[in-house]
């Protein structure tokens, strides 16, 4: 099974994609985490694209659709992968559907997470990840059991990103509304698009998703 997550910034994406990985055995294809991993490394695609994620633009689609296009050939995803922040645009769509077809591969079904604007602020702001194990965390909605050390490995190594600072949210924001947003009339079209409610706890998310996946 191939799924899309779409939804803004801190709609719960990540959060939703290690759950269902976790739940399905799909394998979790994030864009944003591949070109973090590529400006760490300082490579040609990182150092192209670190300005503008630092200023919460999108990066070229060229790029991204390169990036998607070379990992959903490997071994690991053959069984099935969750597209975390790809597509973003309407032209990575249509890049994605030739791809998936000259792949002979499907796409099931695209999740959409409806969220207000508001309090995406507050989820980005607070957000942290363990640099271990990269769990998900957040200081108010989900804070480890133990105070600094992580559920899932007992690590103490929690990293914030970057651009999750709130002038680079509203520009992220701004690109998602103007760039992204279409993509929900494009894969309404399709019949494929399933909207939920990303408001509620993320147990309850989680569930929705579930259900639809089932
Ligand atoms: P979030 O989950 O908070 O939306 P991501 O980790 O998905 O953030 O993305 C971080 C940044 O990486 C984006 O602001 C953008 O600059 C870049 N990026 C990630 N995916 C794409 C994509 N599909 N197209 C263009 N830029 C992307
Ligand atoms: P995205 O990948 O869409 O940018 P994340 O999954 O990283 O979003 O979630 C952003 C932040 O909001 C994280 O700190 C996460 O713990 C928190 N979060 C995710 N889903 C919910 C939810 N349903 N309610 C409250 N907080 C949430
Ligand atoms: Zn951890």
């Amino acid at each position: 099974m191939n799924i899309i997550l779409l939804g803004p910034p801190g709609a719960g994406k990540g959060t939703q994609a290690k759950r269902i990985e976790e739940a399905k055995g799909l394998v979790q294809l994030s864009t944003g985490d591949m070109l973090r991993a590529a400006v760490a490394a300082g490579s040609e695609v990182g150092m192209k694209a670190k300005e503008v994620m630092a200023a919460g633009g999108l990066v070229s689609d060229e790029l991204v659709i390169g990036i998607i296009s070379d990992r959903i050939d490997e071994d690991d995803v053959q069984d099935g992968f969750i597209l975390d922040g790809f597509p973003r645009t309407v032209a990575q769509a249509e890049a994605l559907d030739v791809l998936l077809k000259e792949k002979s591969k499907n796409l099931d079904v695209v999740i959409e997470m409806q969220v207000e604007d508001d309090p995406l602020i507050k989820r980005i702001t607070g957000r942290s990840t363990c640099g271990s194990c990269g769990e998900g965390y957040h200081d108010e909605f989900k804070k480890p059991a133990v105070e600094g050390k992580c559920d899932k490995c007992g690590a103490n190594d929690f990293q914030r990103r970057a651009d999750d600072n709130e002038e680079t949210v509203r520009s992220r924001l701004v690109a998602y509304h103007e760039q992204t947003a279409p993509l929900v009339d494009y894969y309404g079209k399709t019949g494929k698009l399933k909207s939920i409610d990303g408001m509620v706890a993320i147990d309850d998310v989680t569930a929705a998703m579930l259900d639809i996946l089932s």
